[in-house]
Order: C-alpha cells, then structure tokens, then sequence
C-alpha cells in the first residue's frame, strides 16, 4: 500500500462520515473499515462492543419496565459465533495499533469472558482488569440474581517483551488523593446532560473515558473506536487534545455522535 493513500491526517484511506477539528466518523462496517485504517497508526483503541445481551428479556429503567434489547447488533445465537466475532474484531484492531499502543475493552458477564480470551488468543497481554462499580444500578426484577451493577474493562498492550506501554501513573495517583489508583472505578450510570442528542442504548459516561484516555494516552495521540455508537469516546478525545477516528454501521448513531462532536463534551466543563 502506498503511503500516499491514506488521506485525512495521514492514517485513512476512506471518505469519512464527518471530519472536524481533528475528529472524524466514518460509516461503515469494522470489519471492513479497520483494513483502511494504516497498519501500526493507532495509540490507542476504546472499543465497547456489542455484548450481546439482547435475549427478550426485560429491565427496570427510571422505574418504567423496558426490554432489554438493544437491537440486531447486539443479538449472536451461539457462543462460537460471539467468539468468533470477538476474534475477528480483535485481530483486526491489533494490526492498527502501535507497537507500543494499548487498548481497552468494555464488557459485561455476557461478553468479557470471550472479550479476554480472545484477547490473549490474538497476541495481547492483559494488564488491568477494571471493575466499573456503578452506583445507581438498575434493579433486578426477576429477584432471583444478584444486582447487576458492575461492567469490566479490561486494559492490554500488544504480548511482545519489547512493547512499552504509557501508563500515567503520576496523574492517576493525584486523581486519587496521592494514593496509587485502583483499578475499581465507582461512579453514576451516564447523566441525563449527557445525553442530549439523542437516544443511543448503551451510551457511557463521559467520565469513565475521561480517565482511560488520560490514563494511557499523550496530547495530539491517535485514538480510535470502532464501535462508536453515540460517540462518548470522541467527544471526551477531543476535548482532551487527542485526534479521534470512530466507527459505526448506524446512521442513527452517527448522527448523535456529530450533535455531540460539535457542541463538545458536557463533563467537567
Ligand atoms: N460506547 C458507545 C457510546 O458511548 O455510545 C456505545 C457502543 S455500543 C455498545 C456498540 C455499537 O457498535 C453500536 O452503536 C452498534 O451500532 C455498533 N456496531 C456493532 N457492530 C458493528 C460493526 N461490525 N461495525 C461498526 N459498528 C458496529
């Protein structure tokens, strides 16, 4: 591939969706797009991929009973086939990424056991396993399980001894009081303000990424989400100084990350 057919800051080889301001959206398939991105470019990936828990089942939301379907994106009829898919994206994601870059990696019980082993199937090294502890969690209905009220992202740099990875140790230990950061992270379900452009499923809080990016990643670095959605990862990458590329399959989406993207982020301002 010759080095001059990647246009839109030197790492694309696709008319994107939406370009500002170091921020761009492209509208496509992952599995397709992530071959048009340049090989070793990326600093950084954020992916919360589909965690397929849309089964009919039902939930509590502000107190109104709501389905727990997310839409056909996140419905799979078998565990190979969720694994397979996990596979497949990770693989992908591994040839963007920088020697020395780090990706993380959302997930909850229907998901993250497959997430972590085919990260480690595809050639990464685990380095944290963050709980995200939220504390508004929905109830259970059913009464017959546990609260749900944990997601787990897990955080893994390329298995190679020779791989540095960036990790801002000094900012997380003032983050937490002059205490080393652990690797529990509590806080709120996403706010209401933040979620003023629009209604996507699944959308996450601006803090949570608020910390990952400045945990692991240096002003004017490379990041990239490919499973966008409502585009939380680039809204907090840009008010940060980073420049961002996200993807996703649905319009509806995209068109909420745009809103978002150029009215800015809504956290800490
Ligand atoms: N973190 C996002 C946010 O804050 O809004 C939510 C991400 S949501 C869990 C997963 C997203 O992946 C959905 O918006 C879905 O449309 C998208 N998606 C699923 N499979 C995809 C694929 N193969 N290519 C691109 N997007 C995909």
């Amino acid at each position: 591939m010759a080095i001059n057919e990647y246009k839109y800051g030197g790492v694309l080889m696709t008319k994107p969706y939406y370009e500002k301001e170091n921020a761009i959206l492209v509208h496509a398939d992952s599995f397709k797009l992530l071959e048009k991105i340049k090989p070793e470019s990326m600093d950084m990936i954020f992916a919360d991929p589909p965690y397929f828990l849309s089964n009919g089942g039902m939930s509590n939301s502000g107190g109104q009973i709501v389905s727990v379907d997310k839409g056909d994106w996140d419905k799979i009829s078998s565990f190979e086939e969720k694994h397979d898919f996990n596979r497949r994206w990770i693989r992908l994601a591994r040839l963007v990424l920088k020697p020395n870059g780090t990706i993380w990696v959302s997930g909850s019980l229907h998901n993250i056991y497959s997430v972590g082993m085919a990260l480690e199937q595809e050639g990464f090294k685990i380095l944290n396993n963050i709980t995200w502890q939220k504390t508004n969690p929905a109830p259970n209905l059913s009464c017959r399980y546990f609260t749900h009220s944990t997601e787990t992202i897990l955080w893994a740099r390329k298995n190679d001894k020779k791989s540095r990875h960036y990790y801002n140790y000094e900012l997380m230990k003032e983050f937490n009081d002059g205490k080393q950061m652990k690797d529990v992270w509590t806080g709120s379900l996403t706010k209401k303000s933040e979620k003023w452009a629009g209604k996507h499923p699944t959308q996450k809080p601006e803090y949570i990424l608020e910390r990952i990016i400045l945990a692991s990643t240096k002003e004017n670095d490379y990041i990239l989400d490919p499973f966008v959605g409502s585009g939380t990862t680039g809204v907090v990458a840009k008010r940060l100084g980073r420049k961002f590329i996200g993807i996703d399959y649905e319009k509806e989406y995209l068109k909420i990350a745009k809103k978002r993207l150029n009215k800015g982020a809504t956290y800490g301002l």
